[in-house]
C-alpha cells in the first residue's frame, strides 16, 4: 500500500524541526507530530540558548563535529533568515591555579575540534574586556554567542511549510507498528480529553526526535524491533537557572572552567543583553520543571560560585528563574555519552532514525542533526 505521506518526524523541538526542515528541502514530503500546542515547548525553550564554539567535546564525536559545522550553519541560516543573534563571544575563567591545566586542556580540545580562534589571556588583559572580572586567566572564544531561538525554530517552520511540509500541533504519537509493506502506521491522539480523536498515519520514513521521551517513543515499536534491540534508557537531569534583575556589567558571556562534562554555574546573556546564571545540575527520576530551593541552599551555592569570578555580584538582585531538563542517556557518574542516532544497522528496520541524548550543544548542532539525519534516511549510512 501506498503510505499516506513520505516522511513523519515525532517531535517539534529544535531538532525535529531542523530535521523535517532539511528533509523537505532535499523534496521528501514531511509532518512533524507535537503534542504541545506550540513547537519547542520543552528543552528547546528551556536552555540558555547559546551558540556553542565546539571546544570542550572530544575530537572526533558527534556532538564536537555537529556542533562546529552547525555553528558555521546556524550563524549563516541566522543572518539570511533575520533571526536575532549577539556574537558576543565568552570568557571561560580560571580563577586559582588548579584551574589552569583545564584551560591548556580546552584550548588542546578545540585545537582537535578545528576550532582555531581561541586566544589565551592573562589577567589584565581579561579585565580590560571585563572590567568587573576576577580570574587569574582567561580563555576568549570569539565565535561564541546567543541566538533567539523562538526566532530560529519560527524560521525552520517556515522553510518546512514554504517546501510542502506541516507541523501539527496537539498532536500525541501514542503507538507506532510496521505493516507488511515495511510502512510505519502512526497512532496520534488530538484535541484536548472532552473532544480528543484518533487517527493513524502511515509513512514510509519516520524519524523519532521526541528529546526527553526519546525511550518512551522508541518503546512504542517493541513488538517490531528485532531481538536483542531495545532503546537506550533516558536519564534526567534538570538545569536551574537564577536571574538577575537588573543589567548585569558583562558584554561576555563567562563560564569557569568546566568539572568533568558539567559546564559550571555560568553566566549567559539572553538577546536582549540580560544576565542569567546556571544551570546546575541535579538528577532527578521524572520530568518535573519545579524551580525548587526551599532552604535557600540552591541559592546560597549559585552566590558562592557566581562571587568566585564576579565578587561585585548584587546577590540580593538574584531571582528564581527556569528550569531545563538535560535528556542523559548515561547514569550519573558514568562516561558522557556522545548523540545518539539509531539507524537501521543498529536496530534493524528500513527507513527509521532513532535520535536519543541529544542535550547541550544540541540546538547549536541543529542545522547539522538535520543534514546527518538526512544522510542516513538517503544514503543509507550509520
Ligand atoms: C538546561 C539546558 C541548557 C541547554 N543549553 C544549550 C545551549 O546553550 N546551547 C545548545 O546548543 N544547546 C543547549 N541545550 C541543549 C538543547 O536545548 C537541546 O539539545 C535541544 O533543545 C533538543 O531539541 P529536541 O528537538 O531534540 O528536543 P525537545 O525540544 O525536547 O523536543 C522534543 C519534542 O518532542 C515532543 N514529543 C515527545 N513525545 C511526543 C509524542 N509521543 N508525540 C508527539 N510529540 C512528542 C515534545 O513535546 C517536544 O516538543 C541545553 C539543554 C538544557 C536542558
Amino acid at each position: 500500500m501506498t503510505p499516506d505521506i513520505e516522511t513523519i518526524i515525532i517531535g517539534g523541538g529544535v531538532v525535529g524541526l531542523a530535521i523535517a526542515r532539511r528533509l523537505a528541502v532535499l523534496g521528501s514530503e514531511t509532518l512533524v507530530l507535537e503534542r504541545h500546542e506550540r513547537v519547542g515547548a520543552e528543552t528547546s525553550s528551556r536552555n540558555s540558548e547559546v551558540i556553542h564554539a565546539g571546544i570542550y567535546y572530544p575530537p572526533g564525536s558527534l556532538r564536537g563535529r555537529l556542533c562546529v559545522d552547525g555553528k558555521k550553519q546556524l550563524y549563516r541560516f541566522a543572518e539570511e533568515n533575520g533571526v536575532t543573534v549577539n556574537p558576543c563571544g565568552k570568557l571561560v575563567v580560571a580563577t586559582s591555579e588548579e584551574d589552569l591545566p583545564g584551560l591548556e586542556t580546552i584550548a588542546a580540545r578545540a585545537t582537535a575540534n578545528g576550532v582555531g580562534d581561541l586566544r589565551m589571556l592573562e589577567r589584565t588583559a581579561a579585565q580590560r574586556m571585563e572590567p568587573e572580572l576576577e580570574c587569574i586567566a582567561a580563555l576568549h572564544s570569539p565565535s561564541t554567542g546567543v541566538i533567539d531561538s523562538h526566532g530560529l525554530m519560527t524560521a525552520l517552520e517556515g522553510h518546512l511549510t514554504e517546501h510542502g511540509g506541516q507541523v501539527v500541533l496537539s498532536t500525541e504519537v501514542l503507538g507506532i507498528a510496521r505493516d507488511s509493506d515495511g510502512n510505519y502506521a502512526v497512532t496520534t491522539r488530538s484535541g484536548d480529553n472532552d473532544s480528543a480523536s484518533s487517527t493513524v498515519i502511515t509513512c514510509r520514513n519516520l524519524v523519532l526526535a521526541a528529546g526527553l521521551e526519546a525511550t518512551q517513543v522508541g518503546n512504542l515499536l517493541q513488538k517490531d524491533w528485532p531481538d536483542g534491540y531495545a532503546p537506550p534508557q533516558t536519564y534526567p537531569a534538570k538545569g536551574h537557572y537564577f536571574s538577575l534583575s537588573r543589567k548585569a556589567p558583562f558584554t561576555h558571556l563567562i563560564y569557569p572552567v568546566p568539572s568533568g562534562a558539567w559546564l559550571g554555574i555560568h553566566l549567559t546573556l539572553d538577546i536582549a543583553g540580560q544576565a542569567k546564571f546556571g544551570p546546575d545540575l541535579q538528577w532527578i527520576e521524572e520530568v518535573d520543571y519545579s524551580f525548587d530551593d526551599p532552604d535557600g541552599a540552591r541559592r546560597r551555592t549559585f552566590i558562592t560560585e557566581v562571587q568566585r569570578y564576579w565578587p561585585g555580584l548584587p546577590a540580593d538582585e538574584l531571582q528564581p528563574g527556569y528550569t531545563g531538563i538535560r535528556p542523559k542517556i548515561y547514569r550519573q557518574g558514568e562516561a558522557p555519552a556522545d548523540f545518539t542516532f539509531h539507524g537501521p544497522k543498529t536496530h534493524g528496520l528500513a527507513n527509521l532514525i532513532a535520535l536519543y541524548g541529544i542535550e547541550s550543544p544540541g540546538l547549536t548542532s541543529a542545522l547539522a542533526i538535520g543534514d546527518h539525519v538526512a544522510d542516513m534516511l538517503f544514503n543509507r549510512s550509520d
